[in-house]
């Protein structure tokens, strides 16, 4: 049972909560100034290495982005900055997800390549500590996560649009318990589901494509939910040459797995948490999670990583030299995309593919493949 005393408790941290989300609303309307890379005469790329396999697949992914812009760097055009400091033991340690030091030296870059930062869970009497992404997303107003999927032989060609400030994840870590009873919160709020539409109405304009699948659970989640649902259609109202349809999470799933419904998704429009969960599921289809690469990115800074985490299982059944780069590589393609180097993305695109297509060359995580340093090796290579 609750007492009275728990229950105003609860009911003035929900008053706080919901004060500050409708503050961070409001923010949104701020529309910062995207940066056109081509007028920056030193676009700076921040590389962090994170927790576990992290500094493992971020190295193989800097020595690539080191030979690949080998000129640009040695001109000054283009500088690749360490960032110490974003590891589970510095943050316990001062009890920040991300330190304050750290923060503003990320700040001072245009971009980051990121490697998966582990995050304590909850429930278990450690010390509770945000995810570093949770806050790094909120602090940068990272709002879109693209994650792309691809399986030409199965007519797979997902692009996801998962919305990445908001849903589960905002207050995630501000919970309220109240005697035997914990409630978390979810938040959609209009301007937060518009921004994340546009991008992917947008995306699928650019890229021709002819369907956008908005996924919620909308007969469960009737306000949250029901409002992502509602204003993503809204949105693609501006864009009548592209169908908009509605699945929920659950069947979504389903539908991925089935042969007979794959190749019939294009771009898929999803709120925070079931975006986390099915692109997971969607890189499992590709080859593992450790395949995988995602953007995300907001109109002032942008952040590039695998999709995974620091797989701590496998640094303790001593498998962490067999974690597969190419996650974190095609995060690094996309980086590049993203800063206009196209040409050099598109090097780096051909040599994976090349490397690839011999059998001998496949990282699978586990010792009946090569390692993430033999695979890197191979592929520095071909670049
Ligand atoms: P995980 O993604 O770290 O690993 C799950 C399994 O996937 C591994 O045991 C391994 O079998 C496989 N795997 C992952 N990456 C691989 C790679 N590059 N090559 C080959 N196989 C790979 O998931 P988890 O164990 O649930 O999470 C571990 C920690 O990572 C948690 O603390 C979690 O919060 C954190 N996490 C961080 C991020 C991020 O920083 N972006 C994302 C997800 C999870």
């Amino acid at each position: 049972m609750i007492d009275e005393l728990s229950l105003k408790k609860a009911v003035s941290a929900f008053e706080t909560l919901l004060r500050g989300q409708t503050e961070r609303a409001e923010k949104m309307k701020e529309n910062a100034e995207p940066i056109d890379f081509s007028k920056i005469q030193k676009t700076v790329v921040g590389i962090i290495g994170g927790d576990g396999i992290g500094p493992l697949i971020v190295s193989s992914a800097e020595k690539v982005l080191r030979k690949l812009l080998f000129d640009e760097i040695a001109r000054g055009s283009v500088e690749l900055k360490n960032i110490e400091g974003l590891t589970i033991e510095n943050r316990l340690n001062k009890g920040e997800s991300v330190p304050e030091e750290v923060l503003c030296e990320i700040k001072k870059c245009h971009v980051l390549l990121k490697g998966p930062t582990t995050t304590p869970k909850g429930g278990t009497g450690a010390k509770e500590l945000e995810s570093a992404n949770v806050t790094l997303r909120r602090e940068l107003d990272l709002f879109s996560n693209v994650r792309p999927v691809c399986v030409p032989e199965k007519g797979i060609d997902w692009t996801f649009f998962r919305e990445n400030t908001e849903g589960e994840y905002v207050l995630g870590s501000r919970g309220v318990e109240a005697g035997e009873l914990c409630c978390d919160f979810k938040v959609t709020t209009v301007e937060g589901t518009k921004r994340i539409a546009r991008a992917a109405y947008e995306f699928a304009r650019k890229n021709g494509k002819k369907r956008v699948t908005v996924v919620t659970k909308a007969n469960i989640m009737k306000k949250t939910d029901g409002m992502f649902a509602r204003i993503c259609r809204e949105v693609g109202e501006d864009y009548p040459e592209i169908e908009t349809e509605d699945r929920y999470v659950d069947i979504m799933a389903a539908e991925m797995i089935s042969e007979k419904t794959q190749s019939h998704f294009e771009v898929i429009l999803a709120p925070n948490l079931y975006g986390d969960i099915l692109t997971d599921e969607a890189a499992q289809i590709q080859g593992g999670v450790g395949t995988a690469g995602s953007a995300n990115t907001g109109a002032k800074y942008a952040m590039f990583e695998a999709i995974h985490g620091s797989a701590p299982r496998m640094i303790e059944e001593g498998l962490g030299d067999y974690a597969n780069p190419e996650s974190i590589l095609e995060a690094t393609k996309m980086l590049l995309c993203h800063i206009g180097r196209n040409e050099k993305a598109k090097k780096l695109a051909d040599a994976m593919k090349k490397c690839g297509e011999d059998p001998k060359n496949k990282v699978t995580g586990d010792r009946n493949g090569i390692t993430c340093i033999e695979y890197t090796e191979k592929l520095l290579k071909l670049l």
